[in-house]
């Protein structure tokens, strides 16, 4: 994968860095942060004396989306026509679309380069792999978004402020625990979103959600015992997808969700490496053994080419699931699984 650096910024990009670090940053240090990081690249740009600014200007070696922009909504719409299945999209990381009779969930999407930007400036650069399959403010027929948890790949203010601008009926699904969080990252009213905590369930826009645990590295809690990292198990009709979230294995995590017929299980495969010095999640093959151990009918992998420091190939998820006998589908971004693959 070819990496593309640039000593010298546009001032869309400039503007862009300063304002992806502003709302990295506390309220009360906003203009201090705005104005030190516009210092810090005049010196950094203007100078050339420190190491370059990773900024992509080219999106030549990246991964193309199998459908995308215009090709990815004539997909969508034309799957309409189809409303017996179950229709799901990967938008590449955590995201995906689901459609059913005519609604439309969307799970953690990042749509946006705000992760690029805000780490631009650090030596954890977030390199991206696939190019975005659809603009956010092009997705204006969306029902219900869901937040497994805070970080920023499930959290994006770029991805969810345009969509919420787009669907001005949109409901916000996130863990209880993350309220204030989100309403200050999103600057919506506190009361605004629907909150679940594990054990609870909301019926939205015809989707009933449950929230599960997640453990990203481990089970964390907020002062009131609340997850603050969730998964979810949404029924439509008569399918189940479950949706972990980022997580790795917990004690109790397959007995908790053996009690769901789960169809679709779709896991992260990027894995926990201490040098990436983020939070992990399963592994290909731990995500493999967790979809058989649960009973799913088919399990999708996610969370892997988005970045270059934080990714894994699926070989591993492949030849685990193919020695479990466990149906698997590797999705492309931009690619659509509908339940009329199922057999019987
Ligand atoms: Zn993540």
């Amino acid at each position: 994968m070819a990496k593309f650096r640039s000593y010298f910024l546009t001032p869309t990009q400039r503007s862009s860095l300063v304002a992806s670090a502003q709302d990295a940053a506390p309220a009360r240090l906003r203009q201090w942060t705005g104005l030190i990081v516009g210092w810090q690249l005049e010196f950094r740009v203007g100078f050339g004396r420190q190491k370059p600014i990773t900024t992509q200007t080219s999106i030549a070696a990246m991964i193309k989306p199998l459908l995308q922009d215009d090709d990815f909504l004539a997909d969508v719409r034309a799957a309409r026509a189809d409303a017996g299945n179950i229709h799901l999209w990967w938008l590449g990381q955590s995201g995906f679309l689901v459609q059913w009779e005519g609604g439309h969930l969307l799970l953690d999407p990042y749509l946006s380069d705000s992760l690029t930007h805000k780490y631009a400036l650090t030596d954890k650069p977030h390199v991206r792999m696939t190019e975005r399959v659809v603009a956010p403010e092009r997705l204006n027929f969306i029902n219900v978004v869901t937040s497994s948890h805070n970080h920023t790949d499930h959290l994006d203010q770029e991805t969810l402020v345009p969509l919420l601008q787009a669907n001005p009926e949109l409901e916000l699904v996130i863990p209880e625990a993350n309220r204030a969080f989100v309403a200050e990252r999103l600057r919506v009213a506190p009361g605004f979103p629907r909150g679940l905590d594990t054990g609870q369930s909301l019926v939205v826009c015809g989707f009933i959600i449950h929230g599960v645990p997640a453990a990203h590295n481990t089970v964390e809690k907020d002062d009131l015992g609340r997850h603050k990292c969730l998964g979810y198990i949404i029924q439509a009709g008569p399918w189940t997808i479950y949706h972990s979230g980022d997580t790795k294995r917990y004690g109790g995590m397959e007995a908790q969700l053996q009690k769901w017929p789960v169809d679709v299980a779709l896991l992260p495969i990027n894995g926990d490496l201490p040098e990436r010095r983020v939070a992990g999640n399963l592994d290909g093959r731990e995500a493999a053994t967790l979809a058989k151990g649960i009973g799913a009918r088919l399990v999708i992998p996610c969370h892997f080419d988005m970045f270059e420091f934080n990714t894994a190939a699926p070989e591993e998820f492949v030849a685990t699931a193919g020695q479990l006998g466990q149906p698997y589908r590797v999705l492309r971004a931009g690619e659509r699984w509908s339940s009329a693959l199922v057999p019987g």
